[in-house]
């Protein structure tokens, strides 16, 4: 490809909304455009890398047994009422209507749509095991779109469907999609950890995470840099308080106690809590189910108490106005008053697990373990609070636990019977017996594949690709298009290098060549060859980009190296 020619609008300066360096480095290097928040268009350089992840996660997934399909991404609302998800997924499902008042839902994820197809289409064992992928584009209305690629609306992903007979068949199905998960973030160039993660509402038994380890990531890692342990911090600290998602089931929480040496009141909680200046608490929200859940609300963000329960998905709560919290005293002296006299009138199931709260508040041993408010609950930063014992050791092998941030850049999980038995999925045995399907299901975030790569490989100069995602093998560069000797060579070079198989991009723009080294430096292609002053000599110079290493070479060494 001639540059001149290539719609790849560089920018010079760091767009001012991008926080991501994978975000500033994709609108820079005019990877992307955005049209509307978390909605983004693919340059050709962005989408000739966003094609070679895709090709990676074919060749693994195909490797593995699985087969590519399509599925529609418009879906009609009946299959999502009959799973029960229409109402639980929350306002994260885009929802629309057709000309005659029909409801539809933007594909968000597909368990519906393929266990309905498998469920038409699959009957005997005799069919059983299959796993069915596609890779397609998911709509998500997420609270707080951001990070560029790394949080869309709408996004790319990968996912895969297994249905089997038995959990030891879906036992092999997840295994073969954990190694291919393992392969494909490899072949990606990716540093990764995969933790065990927590099933949450979708049900199900086994779950793991693949992270991205990156300083942007939402997410925390718990590892053990001893033994084999990883864990993503909600399975860590064994419960499940994933408020991100508003259709988890907070109820389903341990009851909490809190021991919190030293703090007194609620500004040395928030010092206790590391909470950024600007996060000032205005309220706290306790959940009175049997379960309390400590929010605070960030200050400077205008909260009521409808659109609190809504994002927490509970029905009672307890807001205090800011000079009550004002006048508190610690954590336990605040939680008692409230307890015994609010919340008795909203729901007597409560007071049993409230009253823990207060009980535990003293005894040795139990922790205020995490605190995680970054976490993103879109507009709202939120503390749980919850009783993980001995928490910093690591429970196999008794050494001292380590935190990492990741980006989530896939998930594989054992669903089970829960869509093939709410959706009607069922097989005959070889004994006529009807039985529901087993399955499991795994999803990838293509794009954000793409840019947790750039997350991981980048200087201050620009993106460094991993040569297995990189836009073009090979950036051709002449420094002076108006030297004969130098275009005439440039363009054998060019011609020589293609034909032999390498992607090349040639800058024969018009340029100063301060300007075309800094775009080259900036579109990171793993070498750089470039054809100056020694053309004549049939001398050109070469670049790695990763490790900055120059060396020059004739023209007749220089096919040979590239190989
Ligand atoms: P997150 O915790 O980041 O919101 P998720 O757990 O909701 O992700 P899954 O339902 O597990 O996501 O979807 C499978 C994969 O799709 C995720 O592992 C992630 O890589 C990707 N993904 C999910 N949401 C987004 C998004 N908004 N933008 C880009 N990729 C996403
Ligand atoms: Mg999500
Ligand atoms: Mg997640
Ligand atoms: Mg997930």
């Amino acid at each position: 490809m001639r540059q001149q020619r290539l719609l790849n609008p560089t920018l010079r300066d760091v767009p001012g909304d991008a926080e991501a360096a994978s975000h500033q480095l994709m609108l820079r290097a005019g990877l992307i455009r955005q049209l509307s928040s978390g909605i983004y268009s693919y340059l050709p350089l962005g989408l000739k890398a966003l094609q070679h992840i895709q090709t990676i996660v074919r060749e693994e997934m195909d490797r593995a047994g699985a087969q590519e399909m399509l599925m529609p991404a418009l879906h009609p609302a009946e299959l999502w009422k009959a799973s029960g998800r229409w109402d639980v997924y929350g306002p994260e499902l885009m929802r629309l209507e057709d000309r005659n008042g029909r409801e539809f839902a933007l594909g968000a994820t597909h368990e519906e749509v393929i266990t309905t197809l498998v469920k038409d289409e699959i009957h005997s064992y005799k069919k059983l095991p299959v796993t069915l992928y596609q890779i397609q584009t998911k709509y998500r209305d997420e609270r707080r779109p951001r990070f560029g690629l790394l949080r869309g609306r709408e996004f790319l992903m990968k996912d895969a469907y297994s249905f089997d007979r038995s959990t030891s068949g879906l036992d092999a199905s997840y295994q073969a999609m954990f190694d291919a998960y393992v392969n494909i973030f490899t072949r990606c160039g990716l540093q990764f950890r995969a933790v065990e993660a927590d099933s949450g509402a979708i049900g199900g038994t086994d779950t793991h995470e693949f992270m991205a380890l990156a300083d942007v990531g939402e997410d925390t890692i718990v590892h053990c840099p001893s033994c084999q342990y990883a864990a993503n911090l909600e399975k860590a600290t064994g419960s499940i308080t994933n408020t991100r998602n508003s259709h988890t089931d907070l109820a389903t929480t341990q009851p909490v106690k809190v021991h919190t040496p030293g703090v007194t009141s609620i500004k040395q909680l928030s010092q206790f809590l590391h909470i950024e200046p600007q996060h000032i608490i205005k309220s706290v929200a306790i959940q009175a189910n049997s379960t309390p859940v400590i929010v605070l609300v960030r200050g400077d963000l205008d909260i009521n108490e409808i659109k609190l329960k809504q994002v927490l998905g509970v029905e009672d709560i307890v807001m205090l106005s800011e000079a009550e919290i004002a006048g508190l005293g610690s954590i336990a002296g605040f939680i008692g008053p409230i307890g015994l006299s609010t919340v008795r009138l909203l729901a007597d199931t409560s007071i049993q697990g409230l009253q823990n709260a207060v009980v535990g508040a003293n005894e040795v041993d139990y922790h205020l373990q995490h605190v995680d408010v970054e976490r993103d609950l879109g507009e709202l930063n939120y503390v749980d609070v919850r009783n993980v014992g001995q928490g910093e050791n690591c429970i196999h092998c008794g050494h001292e636990l380590s935190f990492a941030k990741g980006i989530e850049v896939g998930h594989v999980f054992k669903l089970g019977t829960k869509y093939s038995e709410s959706l009607g999925a069922s097989f005959t045995d070889e004994n006529g017996l009807s039985e529901p399907m087993i399955m499991g299901c795994y999803g990838i975030g293509v794009s954000r594949v793409l840019a947790a790569v750039i997350e991981q490989h980048q200087d201050e100069r620009g993106i460094i690709w991993p040569n297995a995602i990189a836009p073009y093998a090979i950036h051709l560069l002449t420094v002076q298009l108006k030297d004969e000797a130098q275009l005439k060579l440039s363009e054998e070079l060019y011609q020589t290098l293609t034909r032999a198989g390498f992607s090349v991009l040639w800058d024969d723009r018009e340029e100063r060549p301060g300007v075309k080294f800094n775009d080259a430096d900036l579109l990171g292609f793993p070498l750089r060859i470039t054809v100056g002053k020694k053309a004549g000599e049939h001398v050109v110079e070469c670049k790695e980009r990763r490790s900055g290493a120059s060396y020059e070479l004739t023209v007749e060494q220089l096919l040979p190296h590239c190989q």
